[in-house]
């Protein structure tokens, strides 16, 4: 099969450039547990699917180990985000997280916040600042401890499932793009509700599915999608839509609250600049254009999803979600 050219620099992940036959698994439908499905894409050597029973869009085969890709070196991961942790620059995501609060915030004003897939603590400092008791979940290692020495957080290392913690004690429990690299979404669920108080919120955000669909097919149109990472398959297992999230809370106890596009996040472009990856902010100018696509993108999404409940143009879906 064919290699990829991959743009080539130093990252805290475990990603690679192809997965083998050793280095891949396959699954079933992460929703409805069938084994029926249509091929979307491929890429890497993984491919994404729609599962033909419940639509569900995934990864099979997928990434073996997919939710350990970031348990790499702690130097490299500190490396990409030192001058955020002495104070010298602000985080790329700031806003994004400020946004996703006030909206939190809306609902539930203060409390209990636990936060699974902390990383190295970004969105839970926020959390912090903002008045929540906070609480962080996250299995990689090097990054908990990242998350702890920096900005004083109390963080388990573990996994949600294994973290043992107390039942019917949080007001809020927040995954910020974390459910789409989950493999076992139902199992976090279900967990999450016997954490939850009996009126806590989940808030939940995630790529939106259809927006890397509708991509996918554009690209493929014009022949630019081999240069594109379209899906991320190798660090996301499931792509959500509004439509297949909703069946997925559903089916795990809960109902929705809210959903919304949050504004979308300007990744910088370090990595192709100096040839690191850096979390701070990139200078606008040298990437304007694609900053300026994704702002006209997220207006758009934003009608769109105001008139018909659904949206090929926002590139993140947020949800709050409560018990039934
Ligand atoms: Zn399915």
């Amino acid at each position: 099969m064919e290699r990829l050219q991959k743009e080539d620099y130093i990252h805290g992940g475990t990603q690679k450039d192809f997965y083998d036959e050793g280095d891949r698994e396959f699954c079933n439908c992460p929703l409805c547990g069938k084994d029926d499905y249509l091929i979307l894409d491929s890429d890497r050597g993984l491919s994404v699917v729609k599962c033909k029973s419940c639509e569900l869009i995934y990864t099979n085969p997928r990434a073996k180990d997919a939710q350990e890709n970031y348990f790499g070196d702690a130097t490299t991961f500190y490396n990409e985000a030192r001058l955020i942790f002495q104070g010298k620059k602000t985080h790329h995501r700031d806003k994004n997280y400020e946004y996703e609060l006030k909206k939190i915030k809306k609902i539930k004003k203060n409390g209990r916040l636990l936060d699974v897939g902390t990383n190295m603590g970004f969105f839970l400092r926020k959390a912090k600042e903002l008045g929540f008791e906070t609480e962080g979940v996250e299995p990689s290692a090097s990054l908990a401890k990242i998350a702890r020495d920096n900005w004083g957080l109390n963080i388990h290392t573990a996994f949600l499932e294994q973290a043992k913690l107390s039942q019917d004690h949080y007001d809020v429990i927040t995954l910020i793009d974390v459910l789409e690299h989950v493999t076992n979404p139902k199992e976090l669920l279900k967990t999450s509700y016997s954490l939850l108080k009996k009126d806590g919120i989940i808030a939940i955000k995630v790529p939106n599915g259809d927006y890397n669909h509708f991509k996918m097919k554009l690209a493929k149109k014009t022949g630019k999608d081999k240069n594109m990472d379209i899906w991320d398959c190798c660090e996301h297992v499931v792509y959500y839509t509004p439509k297949t999230f909703r069946k997925m809370i559903e089916d795990c106890g809960y109902k929705m609250n809210t959903c919304f596009i949050p504004p979308p996040i300007h990744s910088p472009i370090w990595a192709n600049l100096v040839g690191h990856y850096h979390q701070y902010p990139s200078p606008f100018i040298l990437d304007w254009k694609r900053i300026t696509l994704r702002n006209l993108l997220y207006y758009l999404g934003k009608i769109e999803f105001a008139l018909t409940g659904k949206t090929k143009f926002g590139l993140d879906l947020m949800f709050i979600i409560e018990k039934k």
